[in-house]
């Protein structure tokens, strides 16, 4: 396979397992996903940061349930706020911090069944810039 002939589904296909929506240290959520999200379960941004988010470093984190999964996971449906998941779920595994450190690739894959290893740096980097790009597209950041 050359570099060119890779896309993003041949890196990656979700398994619809749900252990990326268990804990290991929260999902950040951006401004626009607090917007998304309170729009979507009918609150208002601060209710939504007070009930369902944790803080850490100043930042928000959506909180975890007792059972350590995201309080927006479901074990039938999985995501209830699928429609406006935060850009970090909606990213995975095609994050930004892959272009900084490709090697990360792999180690993510030990914790997600849906990533496939045995490609080149540069593919990785390729198929991620493709995806981060797309995403920003969908959310109206560029
Ligand atoms: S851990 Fe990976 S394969 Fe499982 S649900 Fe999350 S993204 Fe999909
Ligand atoms: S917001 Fe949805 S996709 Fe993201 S961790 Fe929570 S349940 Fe999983």
């Amino acid at each position: 396979m050359t570099h060119d002939t890779v896309t993003p589904d041949d890196l990656f296909q979700c398994q619809t397992c749900g252990e990326c929506c268990t804990g290991y240290g929260g999902t950040y959520v951006t401004e626009k996903d607090i917007e998304n999200i309170a729009t979507f379960i009918r609150t208002d941004k601060n209710a939504f940061v007070s009930q369902y988010c944790r803080m850490s470093g100043g930042k928000p984190l959506i909180a975890s349930g007792p059972d350590g999964k995201c309080v927006f996971f479901d074990p039938e449906k999985q995501c209830t706020i699928h429609p406006v998941k935060p850009k970090m779920c909606r990213a995975w595994p095609f994050i930004e911090n892959i272009l900084k450190a490709p090697g990360n690739w792999n180690l993510m894959a030990q914790a997600c069944p849906g990533i496939r290893t045995g490609f080149t740096s540069e593919q990785i980097t390729a198929c991620v810039r493709q995806e981060l790009a797309c995403l920003k597209k969908s959310r109206g950041e560029d």
